[in-house]
């Protein structure tokens, strides 16, 4: 297991938990379910599959085989945690997010992306009376799972949360989810608090969105992005956000980005001095014609709001914003270590 990836934004996947259920507006065009789909259609046809895709994506495996890979990898990496899932979800026990959590406070070398569209359960995961000692419970097998494999593990693991080297992250298509999502990430104990607006299918104002109040000239509204310590109880801020369009087949029909909504992000992001960084376009970018017939064909060309769009693939639209790349990130690569 080599856990490379494409993925702008990180340097490697694990995936402990495979498969998942749709929960919002981001989840339609799914990747993780696309490709599961295909694959377990495959199998079902007799072809010779992982045996992960012999059950469909609705329902969510366990891989405790996979849990220890971190340790056995020495290089100081960036993982992204359940690139096919969502740790969070309800069909995950919490002993299992236990585990997950051990091996993460026993791989400190390592920044571990934990991005989850069901805030609430992590916040009651992250709450729950004696959580550290439940983790460190857990971490004995794990010991000598490790052991067995001739993975060094320190013997004087810190497991006390918030875990320095997890970072934990929702995800924001919208206003409507920004507003759900974002008080309940603040709220959550964490090192580093991140959020990925992608697929991002419409403009973000985060003075709505976990800011108290929010009204124009209200005194107490403030940036979700920058928090307060200036309210009782403060509200934390956010290290970083991430933004990106939607790629998919002509039959899931990927949805296009305004560029607006990308630039709201970022002003607002360099504003309150939080790291952006720009994913990618999707399928989608900006069209330079400004006008089109209105019966052009749908499939290539669309129109949000004034703005036309046109279709050529996710390579094609590349990952620059305004004529740069976006590749900020919380802490620099270097300090993984
Ligand atoms: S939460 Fe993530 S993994 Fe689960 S269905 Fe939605 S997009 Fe897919």
């Amino acid at each position: 297991m080599s856990g490379r990836t494409g993925i702008e934004w990180t340097d490697r996947t694990w995936n402990p938990v495979v498969g998942c259920t749709k929960v919002s507006q981001g989840c339609k065009n799914c990747y993780a379910k696309t490709i599961h789909d295909m694959r377990h259609a495959a199998h079902l046809a007799g072809k010779k599959m992982a045996p992960q895709y012999a059950v469909p994506f609705e329902h969510v495996q366990l891989m405790p085989d996979r849990l220890t890979w971190p340790l056995s990898l020495r290089q100081p990496s960036r993982i992204f945690v359940n690139s096919v899932s969502d740790l969070f979800h309800e069909d995950v026990p919490d002993e299992f997010i236990d585990r997950v959590f051990a091996i993460m406070a026993m791989a400190p070398r390592h920044a571990f992306q934990v991005l989850t569209k069901r805030p609430e359960r992590m916040l009651e995961y992250i709450g729950a009376p004696g959580l550290v000692g439940d983790i460190d419970g857990r971490s004995w097998r794990i010991r000598e799972a490790g052991h067995a494999f001739g993975v060094a593990i320190a013997d004087d693991v810190n497991f006390a949360l918030p875990l320095p080297n997890v970072w934990l992250g929702v995800s924001v298509e919208n206003q409507k989810a920004a507003e759900e999502r974002i008080p309940l990430l603040q709220q959550t104990p964490a090192a580093v608090r991140f959020l990925s607006a992608e697929p991002l299918l419409g403009p973000i104002d985060f003075y709505g969105a976990g800011s108290r109040g929010g009204e124009d000239g209200d005194p107490f509204a403030f940036s979700a992005l920058r928090g307060t310590d200036g309210v009782e109880p403060p509200i934390a801020g956010i290290d970083w956000v991430i933004v990106g369009g939607e790629s998919g087949s002509s039959k899931q029909n990927p949805r296009p980005m305004h560029p607006d909504w990308a630039r709201g992000i970022r002003d607002q992001c360099v504003a309150a001095g939080v790291p952006f960084l720009f994913k990618q376009w999707g399928d989608w970018t900006v069209c330079p014609l400004r006008h089109l017939p209105e019966d052009v064909e749908e499939v290539k060309h669309r129109r949000v709001g004034e703005q036309w769009m046109m279709r050529v693939g996710k390579k094609r639209a590349g990952r620059e914003l305004d004529g740069r790349t976006w590749d900020e990130y919380p802490s620099p690569k270097e300090k993984l270590a």
